[in-house]
C-alpha cells in the first residue's frame, strides 16, 4: 500500500467514523463501506485512535493487539526476580 493510498483511505475512513458509530438510519453506511472501514481500522493506528474517541473500540483493539504482540519468550531459566536493573 502506497502512502498516498493510505492517506486517502484515512481521509475516507474518518469521514465515515461518525456515521459508523452513530448508526444513523438516515445516513447508514453500506455493508461494503462498513467492511472497508473496519478493515482500515484494523491496520491504521491513527484512525483506530480516532475511533476510540467514539467508543471503547480503541481499547478493545489495543487489547487484542497487545495479546497478539505478547510473544516475548519467557525463559524459565532466567530466574526470579529479574535482575535487569
Ligand atoms: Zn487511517
Amino acid at each position: 500500500m502506497t502512502s498516498v493510498t493510505s492517506m486517502w483511505t484515512c481521509h475516507w475512513a474518518r469521514r465515515r467514523l461518525q456515521r459508523y458509530f452513530d448508526a444513523d438510519p438516515s445516513a447508514r453506511l453500506t455493508r461494503v463501506e462498513v467492511h472497508r472501514l473496519e478493515a482500515h481500522l484494523a491496520t491504521c493506528e491513527r484512525c483506530t485512535a480516532l475511533a476510540g474517541d467514539h467508543r471503547g473500540l480503541h481499547r478493545a483493539l489495543l487489547r487484542r493487539w497487545a495479546h497478539r504482540s505478547r510473544t516475548r519468550p519467557q525463559s524459565p531459566s532466567s530466574g526470579w526476580p529479574p535482575s535487569n536493573s
